[in-house]
């Protein structure tokens, strides 16, 4: 393959391409290097060895990895930490206190992404997932600052794509590692597309998020999917306003039908325009829907408004009618 494993894209940190479903661009992981090498994301089991041989291409044998940090346990982002922990055996492991029991005992993640993914595509993508020693796991949450010799990084609660999910601002830098805050934005195409999934998605908390992580932002953007963007303001503006539109565009397709397959042909439909600048047919479109598809994201929305209906229900008085947005 052409195109690099890892490249530097800011002062003391490079982006190591996780080679995620054995494609090229479609999921990153991040090296802060220094005294206390600290990785961010790890892609899923299934890119172990390329993450493992492209640390060893930037000098890090198995004793050398200092810390491994998460924004989110999606397997994407977090399903290769066990297998990674056998590897890199200095390494502590950082995530949020809600995703911390996960990946000491990832059962109940692996049922969950099997659900959404069925069996076999859940082998082939991510493969086995890996427990993490629950003495090497470290729980962060909001203002927690985890230090790198020379270096910090600062957990920014940021929920929405999923409950646990956080943003670390760089000290050095001022970047940002965003996960799947913001959704996708593959650098090739240039196209920001939201990542919905089942089963946390809340479109109201994931706008907040992206308006946290706007504030935050001194210079750049780190998407997990992938690599850096400099346009923070107007990528976080673009997050918020897809969003919206997309959670609408469900909201209105569930009053005529209730059919997932068609509610995602729906989305598909009415934000192709979305994709209208990205018409270059060498470019590979595919990756979005790897990592996050119509219908993964139409099945997300419906859940979403499904919540907030029985939210709504619930705090009904008698007589009364339920908030409509
Ligand atoms: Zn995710």
């Amino acid at each position: 393959m052409g195109i690099p494993a890892t490249s530097e894209v800011a002062d003391g940190i490079t982006a190591v391409d996780t080679r995620m479903a054995g494609r090229a661009r479609v999921t990153s992981a991040y090296l802060l290097t220094g005294g206390e090498p600290a990785l961010i994301e790890t892609g899923p089991t299934t890119s172990s060895e390329p993450v493992i041989q492209a640390l060893e291409s930037l000098g890090l044998g198995p004793e050398d990895l200092a810390h491994v940090v998460v924004t989110h346990i999606h397997l994407d982002h977090a399903g290769g930490a066990g297998r990674l922990a056998r590897r890199f055996t200095a390494a502590t492991f950082w995530v949020h206190d809600r995703g911390a029991p996960h990946l000491a005992d990832p059962t109940r993640l692996v049922e969950s992404a099997g659900r959404i993914y069925g069996p076999e595509r859940l082998r082939e993508l991510f493969g086995p997932v890996e427990p993490v020693p629950a003495d090497r796991l470290r729980s962060v949450s909001e203002g927690d600052r985890i230090a790198l010799d020379g270096r910090e990084l600062e957990v920014v609660y940021t929920p929405g794509h999923a409950s646990h999910h956080v943003a670390l601002v760089d000290s050095t830098t001022g970047a940002v590692f965003a996960g799947d805050a913001l959704g996708i934005h593959l650098p090739d195409v240039r196209v920001l597309r939201p990542a919905t999934p089942p089963p946390d998605i809340d479109v109201e908390l994931a706008v907040e998020s992206i308006e946290r992580i706007r504030s935050r932002a001194r210079a750049m953007l780190m998407f997990s999917h992938f690599g850096p963007v400099t346009e923070v303001d107007e990528l976080c503006e673009l997050a918020g306003s897809r969003l919206r539109k997309w959670a609408g565009i469900v909201r209105t397709a569930l009053d005529r039908t209730d059919d997932l397959e068609e509610i995602a042909a729906v989305l598909a439909r009415d934000t192709a325009d979305e994709f209208d600048a990205a018409t270059d047919p060498s470019v590979d479109l595919e990756r979005y829907e790897i990592l996050s598809s119509m219908q993964m994201n139409a099945a997300g929305l419906v859940r979403y408004w499904r919540k907030r209906e029985e939210r709504a229900s619930g705090e009904r008085t008698p007589g009364g009618r339920p908030q409509s947005s």
